[in-house]
């Protein structure tokens, strides 16, 4: 029976794996040999002098070099968007506003195609995800708020909505044109002007926004967008004529952030790491609970804030979970991130990939089990098997800490309190998933857990209407949603 078993599963395995290439055509991506800073509405040479490449991570190749932004070209953008705001965008009806938003969003429709296959290249994520998720969710971010513009008096009743000025935004580069969607869209809708950084190894999408920003004919200054590494956006933090600092990434340059403003009257919101806790009941329906820990932590290979990376099982069903888990972990296609059959592409870099495999390492050291699915790794690029770790404890590393990659760390547990504390038990606090049968079990869970976001029987489920944020050391303020509105004014 056990070698019918297997056998059979073989076959899955092979078949899954033998699928024949249907790779996506890269000539819909038009990539400059070189691009420079997006200041008051035009490309321009650094006054740094300097350019960086940004290479594709699946096979180490150099796609483009981009501008590094010194101090004075931060304060280029910086004097771009207060001219900007003070001379236009602040005076703007807003429903004149409203068009341009509206407007990027539709371009960035009609250019769909040719985003995909770009932040693919850029960034390593399978082509499945950058076509089917990442940007149109990043449109529809743009549509969502370009339909609040005109309606901040519902969104604030009894009060009036200012713009808080000139908003600098920092990004990283696990969803480069759906965070620069995140952060714009409501920024332009309340009235402010922005610039904005993308991180080192993704700047080219956000970069190509900036075509369609052009295209649109926002106003020159209104939205302005500059490469460079963390000096740059540390210039941008500091520069004093920054109302705003909206910052998504690690929680170790969240920390320097709040240092460097302290004392300021910047506003900051702060979309930080997290190490979200996956939680199967033994009334769940097991193969869709399965799934989703698959979606949730081997999504975007393990590059998600919100990551399932921390999975508990109920103790009665632990050794069938993890016997579905490998099944359905021998099926993944690790590879070419083009290819339209891969679930899980590049790793963004060479140094993540470093930070990972340390992680593995100190994970056998803790001893934990490892069980990596059997696939091989193409020769070039950054690549990493999905992985998970049994026989963890609470205060292992692996357990504790944000990997961000495609590696899960597996408990087990009795009760529905001893879970809720494990799950709590982490400096973390941005998402968490349940999966049961039982109504009753998501009320008590989702009330207790301290997490911004508690999926029930999902996960990784975005929407533009819908807020997200942390609590704890996964940041504060919320982005998305009505919330998202608040974190650009001020209220009178
Ligand atoms: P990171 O090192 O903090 O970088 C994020 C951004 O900040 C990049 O643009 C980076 O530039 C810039 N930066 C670096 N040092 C800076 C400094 N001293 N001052 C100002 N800006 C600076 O994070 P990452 O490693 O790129 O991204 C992964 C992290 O982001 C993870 O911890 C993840 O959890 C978090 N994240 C959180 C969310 C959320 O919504 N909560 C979403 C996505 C990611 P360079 O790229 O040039 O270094
Ligand atoms: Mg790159």
């Amino acid at each position: 029976m056990a070698t019918r078993k297997s056998n059979t599963l073989k076959l899955k395995f092979d078949s899954a794996r033998n699928l024949s290439p249907a790779p996506e055509s890269k000539s819909a991506a038009k990539i400059e040999p070189r691009y420079d800073l997006f200041i008051n509405g035009k490309f321009e040479k650094p006054l740094s002098k300097k350019y960086f490449s940004t290479i594709n991570p699946a096979t180490e190749e150099k796609l483009s070099e981009v501008a590094d932004a010194n101090a004075a070209d931060v304060n280029k953008a910086v004097v771009a968007a207060r001219t900007a705001y003070d001379k236009v965008w602040k005076k703007m009806p807003a429903k004149e506003r409203a068009k341009y938003i509206y407007r990027i969003a539709r371009i960035m429709q009609e250019r769909a195609r040719e985003f995909a296959v770009v932040e693919t290249l850029d960034g390593g994520k399978p082509i499945r995800e950058s076509r089917d998720f990442d940007i149109p969710t990043a449109a529809n971010h743009f549509f969502y708020y370009a339909g609040w513009a005109d309606k901040l008096e519902y969104a604030f009743p009894n009060r009036t909505a200012k713009p808080l000025g000139v908003a600098g935004q920092i990004i990283p580069w696990n969803f480069p044109l759906l965070m620069a969607a995140w952060k714009i869209a409501p920024a332009l809708a309340t009235g402010n002007t922005v610039v904005l950084k993308p991180a080192e190894t993704t700047p080219l999408t956000a970069l190509k926004l900036a075509e369609i920003i052009q295209e649109a004919d926002l106003p020159p200054g209104v939205v302005n967008i500059i490469t460079g590494a963390g000096a740059t956006g540390a210039a941008l933090v500091n520069h004093p004529d920054i109302n705003k600092i909206a910052f998504t990434g690690s929680t170790a340059v969240g920390k320097m952030i709040q240092h460097a403003i302290a004392g300021t009257n910047k506003k900051a919101t702060l979309e930080l790491g997290g190490k979200a806790a996956n939680i199967i009941f033994d009334d769940a329906p097991l193969d869709q609970a399965v799934e989703g820990v698959i979606n949730g932590i081997f999504f975007n290979q393990g590059h998600v804030c919100c990551a399932g990376s921390r999975l508990y099982v109920q103790e009665s069903v632990f050794k069938e979970v993890i016997r579905k888990l490998k099944d359905r972990m021998e099926t993944l296609i690790v590879g070419d991130p083009l290819d339209k059959n891969t679930d899980i592409g590049a790793i963004n870099s060479r140094q993540q990939l470093d930070i990972i495999n340390n992680y593995l390492k100190i994970g056998k050291q803790e001893g934990a089990e490892m069980y990596q699915s059997s696939c091989n790794l193409p020769r070039k690029g950054f690549f990493c098997k999905p992985t998970i770790f049994t026989n963890v404890a609470q205060s292992n590393r692996i357990a504790q800490e944000e990997i961000f990659g495609p590696v899960l760390a597996i408990q087990s547990f009795r009760t529905d309190d001893e879970v809720i504390e494990k799950a709590n038990n982490t400096p973390f606090g941005l998402s968490a998933g349940i999966w049961t049968d039982k109504g009753s079990k998501i009320f008590n869970l989702s009330s207790k857990m301290r997490a911004g976001v508690v999926w029930a029987n999902s996960f990784n489920k975005f929407d533009p209407s819908s807020p997200f944020g942390g609590y704890k050391e996964s940041g504060y303020g919320r982005e998305g949603g009505l919330h998202g509105l608040s974190g650009y004014v001020n209220l009178v």
